[in-house]
């Protein structure tokens, strides 16, 4: 028998459900065994229920086009029965999210969830594996408050932050007080394409509902610290976004600038950012990328088209850096959203708490 995790993919059907079946195919880790999403997909065989909304730019893989949609609320016993753990990925109200999640945790079924309902659950960890691993710690009071033995609940942060906070949290040491980014972010962070959004073509749209607050937010989560089995935000630095959508399919890009408590120099920046390791790189996490950060030197990057896929999409482009008349430094990052920003960075969550037994087999 084969030693992989059987996973099941909660919204299989959207936009970051079908990148999670891209990245699933030979995963070395984790075998992709059922599908699920709502009534209206379930019981179709899954080409069946994505023709037409398809949305990779590659053909949907053979493992999957046969697997039965399950119906994740009517055929939970089925799906909790099949399954080690899952990922989840839905479009549906918060509260039904909080619940749907909360529900699979108790039937000890753990989730990874890209959705943002759980995201300020105090004892949920919100985790970028390359910035706070230290806060899967926190399951173990959550398991105390589900009474769960093996179920919990993990969710990766909203993919605008990771254009910039990765930057910031390299440079932690020069403590940053004072951060104003503004993101540019991708059409396909809404799970659209330019054929079902065409007003975006040629456009932009200063609105995206709720992105500012977490922007704004999620970064002082990560950067929190756990006190009595709850996350405690960090309360430093000051952040202040502006998000815009704009005519690009993939890719979140931030615009930053940023003053510090120590000012650093230019070249302890670029060394700091260059020579970022973690967790993931020393544990050779499957998805981890080998340079988590890379910093491009000419004034035209980083670029969507060019740079957007720096190690499979799970790594940050930075550049631009230099310094600014009103604030100590200015710099542009690029992160993929649907790559990193969403079902790559479940995955490498995933492959976390697997690599820290967070994760086992039900069999043992
Ligand atoms: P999407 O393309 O609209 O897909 C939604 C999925 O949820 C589909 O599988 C859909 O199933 C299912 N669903 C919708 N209503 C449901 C219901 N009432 N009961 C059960 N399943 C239901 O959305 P998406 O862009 O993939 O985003 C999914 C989640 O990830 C959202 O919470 C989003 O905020 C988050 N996220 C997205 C991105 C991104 O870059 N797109 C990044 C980070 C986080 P049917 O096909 O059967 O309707």
């Amino acid at each position: 028998m084969s030693d992989k995790l059987r996973v099941g993919i909660l919204g299989a059907t959207g936009m970051v459900g079908q990148r999670f079946i891209l990245l699933l195919e030979n995963h070395p880790w984790f075998e992709p065994v059922l599908v699920a999403a709502s009534g209206r997909s379930a019981g179709k065989p899954y080409a069946e229920a994505v023709e037409g909304r398809w949305k990779m730019d590659v053909p949907t893989p053979e493992y999957v086009k046969d697997m039965p949609v399950y119906d994740m609320d009517a055929d939970f016993d089925k799906i909790c029965a099949s399954v080690d753990f899952v990922f989840c990925a839905v479009n549906m109200p918060k509260d039904q999210i909080k619940a749907l999640e909360e529900k699979y945790a108790k039937a000890e079924v753990p989730v990874v969830s890209n959705n943002s309902a759980n995201r300020w659950t105090p004892d949920v960890p919100m985790v970028v594996p390359e910035i706070n691993p230290e806060h899967l710690e926190v399951i173990e009071a959550q398991r105390k408050r589900l009474g769960t033995e093996r179920g919990f609940i993990c969710v990766k942060p909203n993919c605008s932050i990771q254009s910039y906070t990765p930057a910031l949290n390299a440079l932690k040491e020069f403590k940053p007080k004072l951060v104003v980014a503004t993101t540019y972010q991708a059409i396909s962070g809404a799970g659209k394409t330019f054929a079902q959004w065409p007003e975006m073509e040629g456009n932009i749209i200063p609105y995206i509902g709720g992105e500012e607050e977490k922007s704004e937010k999620e970064p002082l989560r990560l950067w929190g610290n756990i006190v009595d089995g709850k996350i405690v935000p960090a309360t430093e630095p000051v952040i202040t976004c502006q998000c815009i959508r704009v005519p690009v399919l993939n890719g979140h890009t931030a615009a930053v600038f940023v003053n510090f408590e120590k000012k650093p120099t230019k070249e302890q920046i670029i060394e700091a950012w260059r020579n970022y390791k973690a967790l993931p790189q020393e544990l050779d996490l499957p998805s981890a990328p080998e340079h988590f950060i890379q910093y491009l030197e000419d004034d035209d990057r980083p670029q969507v088209r060019l740079d957007v896929n720096f190690e499979n999409g799970m790594g940050i482009s930075l550049g631009r850096l230099r310094e600014d008349s009103v604030f100590d430094y200015k710099f542009v990052g690029l992160s993929h959203n649907t790559l990193r920003g969403a079902a790559g960075g479940a995955v490498e969550i995933a492959e976390l708490l697997r690599a820290k037994g967070y994760l086992v087999s039900k069999e043992g």
